[in-house]
C-alpha cells in the first residue's frame, strides 16, 4: 500500500502528501509536485512553489530529501526563468538540512551562504492523521483529535477492526480510522516491504449524503493511498441505512464492530444497527463480535434523543462524556537571583561601559543576595543540615522555579460523546462449541 500516511519511505517524492511543518499549531499540507500545472504555479521561474511567513519554497527543493529535513527558503523570481544562480538539483542539496548535519566543508558553505540569503525555514514532513486535522480543507465541522484519540480507544478500534462512519464530512476523523485500523502498525520511515506484509485486512466503510462531501473524501482517500482501508459511499444513512451493494445488487454486511456517528439525528440511523437479518438484508454487524458505537452530538437535547432510542434498541453500558482538552505549558521561571540583582540598578545605560558597569552591578547584588539566602537558612535550619539546604537554595537559584499553566484554548465544548455496547447474539450451539473448547463437561 503506497501511503505517504503509513508508509512515506525514506525520501519525499515527487506526487506524495507532506506535511510543511511551519511552527507547533501551523502545518500546511502540500501535494509535492513539479508539474505546474495550476495557473498560480505557471508564473513563477522555479516551477511550482508553496509560499509562507516564512519564505517561499519551491517544490523542486522539496522533492528527492530525506523526510524530516530543514529546508530554508528560496529567493523566488517571477520573472527570470533561466536567470537563477542554483540549478534545482544544487539549490534542493543547498536547502535541505538533513538531520544528520553535513560534514562535508563545501555543503556548509553552500548552507551557510543559502541561511544568509534566505529568510526562513520549514521542515518537511510526513504527513499524519493529527497533522491531517490541523490542516485540512474545511468542508463541516471537523472531529479533533483529542475526541477522535479518545472515540478510537471506547469503541476498541484496532489493526483488523470494521468500522462505520457516518458522516463523511471533511475526512477528519476517516484518517485517523484508517490508522486506527489498519493492519500493521504505523510504520517507522523505512519500513515499507514489512507493513506491506503486514496489511491484510481493516476496513472503514464512510458514508455521507452530500453529493460534494462524497465525491471529495473518495478522492482524498485515492490521493492519500488510503482507498484500499477505506470504501466511500454516497448514502442517506437514516433512510437506507449501512449495507454495500454486492453482486447483482444483492445486500451484503460490512460486518462491523465499530460504529462511529457525526449526525444530526444519530437516532435515525440506529435502528438499521441491530442484529436483527430480513429475508434481503443481513445485519450490519459482525454476528461473532461485539459492537461498539460512539455518537457526537453538540446538544444534550440530542443526547437525551440518542440514549433513549438506544435503551429501545437493547444497547449496554450507555454513557455520555465530554472531552474537555487543556494545553498545560511547564516552564521555569527565574525569580531569584536576576530579580533580586536588578533591584536599584537604572536598566538604561547611554554608553556600552555604563552598560558593562551596570551588568557589573547587577552580578554583585545578585551574590550578595545570594549570601544573604544562605545566612539566613543556616541559623533557621541550624548547622547540620547546612549541605542540604544551600544546595537546594542553590538549585533554585540556578534552575529557576518550575511552574505550570493551562494555555488558553479557543475551543472548550466540541460535542457530547455517547457510548454502548451491543453484545454478540449467543445461542445454544454458541455454547456448545464454547463449553467444548474449554473442556467444560455437564
Ligand atoms: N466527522 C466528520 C469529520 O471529522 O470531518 C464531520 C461530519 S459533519 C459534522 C456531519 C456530516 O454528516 C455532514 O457532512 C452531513 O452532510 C452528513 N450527514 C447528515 N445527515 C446525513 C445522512 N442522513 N446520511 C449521511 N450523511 C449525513
Amino acid at each position: 500500500m503506497q501511503s505517504a500516511f503509513f508508509n512515506p519511505g525514506p525520501t519525499t517524492t515527487e506526487g506524495q502528501i507532506a506535511s510543511l511543518h511551519l511552527s507547533r499549531d501551523q502545518q500546511l499540507p502540500v501535494q509535492l509536485t513539479t508539474v505546474a500545472s495550476r495557473a498560480e504555479d505557471q508564473g513563477y521561474a522555479e516551477g511550482v512553489v508553496t509560499n509562507t511567513r516564512f519564505g517561499s519554497f519551491p517544490h523542486s527543493t522539496l522533492i528527492d530529501i530525506p523526510w524530516g529535513c530543514q529546508v530554508l527558503a528560496s529567493k523566488v523570481d517571477t520573472g527570470t526563468r533561466g536567470r537563477d544562480n542554483f540549478t534545482h538539483s544544487r539549490k534542493r542539496k543547498a536547502n535541505a538540512i538533513s538531520t544528520d548535519s553535513p560534514t562535508d566543508s563545501t555543503e556548509s558553505a553552500s548552507l551557510k551562504q543559502a541561511t544568509a540569503a534566505n529568510s526562513g525555514f520549514i521542515h518537511v514532513l510526513p504527513p499524519t492523521p493529527e497533522s491531517w486535522t490541523t490542516s485540512l480543507p474545511h468542508r463541516t465541522q471537523v472531529v479533533y483529535t483529542p475526541d477522535y484519540s479518545y472515540v478510537l480507544q471506547q469503541i476498541r478500534a484496532q489493526p483488523g477492526s470494521t468500522l462505520i462512519e457516518a458522516g463523511s464530512g471533511s475526512g477528519s476523523f476517516t484518517h485517523a480510522a484508517a490508522r486506527a485500523v489498519f493492519q500493521g502498525a504505523p510504520t517507522s520511515l523505512n519500513n515499507a516491504s514489512k507493513t506491506e506484509e503486514m496489511h491484510t485486512a481493516g476496513k472503514v466503510f464512510t458514508f455521507e449524503f452530500h453529493a460534494e462531501r462524497h465525491e471529495k473524501v473518495k478522492t482524498e482517500m485515492e490521493e492519500h493511498g488510503l482507498d484500499s482501508i477505506v470504501t466511500a459511499t454516497h448514502r442517506d444513512v437514516y433512510k437506507d441505512g449501512f449495507w454495500l451493494t454486492g453482486e447483482r445488487g444483492a445486500y451484503q454486511s460490512p460486518r462491523a464492530n465499530c460504529i462511529f456517528l457525526d449526525l444530526p439525528a444519530p437516532w435515525e440511523a440506529l435502528p438499521h444497527l441491530t442484529r436483527q437479518d430480513t429475508p434481503d438484508k443481513p445485519s450490519a454487524l459482525d454476528p461473532d463480535s461485539t459492537a461498539y458505537v460512539c455518537t457526537f452530538s453538540p446538544c444534550i437535547e440530542q443526547v437525551q434523543r440518542t440514549v433513549s432510542t438506544m435503551r429501545r434498541l437493547s444497547w449496554l453500558e450507555i454513557e455520555m462524556v465530554e472531552i474537555q482538552h487543556k494545553r498545560i505549558e511547564v516552564k521555569r521561571e527565574y525569580t531569584g537571583l536576576k530579580y533580586e540583582g536588578m533591584r536599584g540598578v537604572n536598566p538604561v545605560a547611554a554608553t556600552v561601559d555604563e552598560a558593562l558597569e551596570r551588568l557589573r552591578q547587577v552580578e554583585e547584588n545578585a551574590r550578595e543576595h545570594q549570601q544573604d539566602t544562605r545566612n539566613k537558612s543556616r541559623s533557621k535550619n541550624g548547622v547540620q543540615q547546612n549541605n542540604s539546604s544551600e544546595s537546594a537554595v542553590q538549585k533554585h537559584w540556578d534552575e529557576g522555579k518550575l511552574i505550570h499553566r493551562a494555555e488558553p484554548e479557543l475551543k472548550t465544548h466540541t460535542s457530547y460523546l455517547v457510548f454502548a455496547v451491543l453484545p454478540r447474539e449467543w445461542t445454544e450451539e454458541d455454547e456448545a462449541t464454547a463449553r467444548a473448547r474449554t473442556g467444560q463437561i455437564d
